[in-house]
């Protein structure tokens, strides 16, 4: 099984997909942390963040052991990634690795922008998260005052609502719900509330299809 997961920065997709993830004993893939990944590769480089043949290179080069890397978190990287990640051959050279973890058997939850509709367009659970811009940047900014970084929730919200704007608007894969999304509203609801409003959602989706002639 395939449960796609997609949203807006900090809307909670990824705690809810890692959660996902262990109640049916899948494997979880936040596929920001690839974007954030080429990204941070480019500004290492002191690359331009529009050099779209380094940023492939780069996707090409990809070492998932890297994914765990602390760094990736931080806003400069989140919002580098939102850059990188509209360049549509960044975003083609990252497409087999995406489906490939997706295949992974007996199921794989992959949170992001495009997993319903561009990566996995036949996921068997398509669910897009939404909550408010301030709920967002709230939790955003608590996040990076636990790692010890410095955070300012007003900048926090002004760069959350840029983000959300360029990864809506670009012409590659933006983001958007799949017209078959489940719609979870994740701005009033603690974690646990949501990890069981997703847990109904799936359970819903696998009812209707056994109950099917
Ligand atoms: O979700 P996260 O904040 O880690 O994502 C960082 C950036 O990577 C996003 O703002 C978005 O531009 C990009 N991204 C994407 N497609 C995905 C996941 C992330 O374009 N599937």
């Amino acid at each position: 099984m395939i449960i796609a997961i997609d949203g807006p920065a900090a809307s909670g997709k990824g705690t809810l997909g890692k959660r996902l993830a262990a109640h049916y004993g899948y494997r979880h893939l936040d596929t920001g942390v690839i974007y954030r990944a080429v990204a941070k590769a480019l500004l290492d480089q002191g690359a331009n963040l529009t050099d779209e043949a380094r940023a492939v290179a780069a996707a090409e080069a990809l070492d998932p052991d890297s994914f765990s890397d602390p760094a990736l978190k931080s806003q400069t990287v989140g919002e580098a990634a939102s850059v990188v990640s509209a360049l549509p051959r960044v975003r083609a050279a990252l497409v087999a690795f995406q489906r490939q973890f997706a295949a992974t058997l007996p199921g794989a939850v992959l949170d992001g922008r495009d997993i319903g509709t561009v990566i996995c367009p036949d996921a068997d659970v398509k669910i897009f998260v939404v909550a408010d811009a301030g709920v967002r940047a709230h939790r955003r900014t608590q996040e990076a005052l636990a790692r010890g970084e410095a955070a300012d929730e007003a900048q926090v919200l002004a760069d959350i609502l840029k983000r959300d704007e360029r990864d809506k608007n670009r012409a590659a894969a933006p983001l958007k719900a799949a017209d078959d999304a489940h719609l979870l509203d994740n701005s009033h609801l603690d974690i646990e509330s949501g990890v069981r409003a997703a847990i109904d959602i799936v359970e819903a989706v696998r009812a209707g299809r056994q109950s099917r002639p």
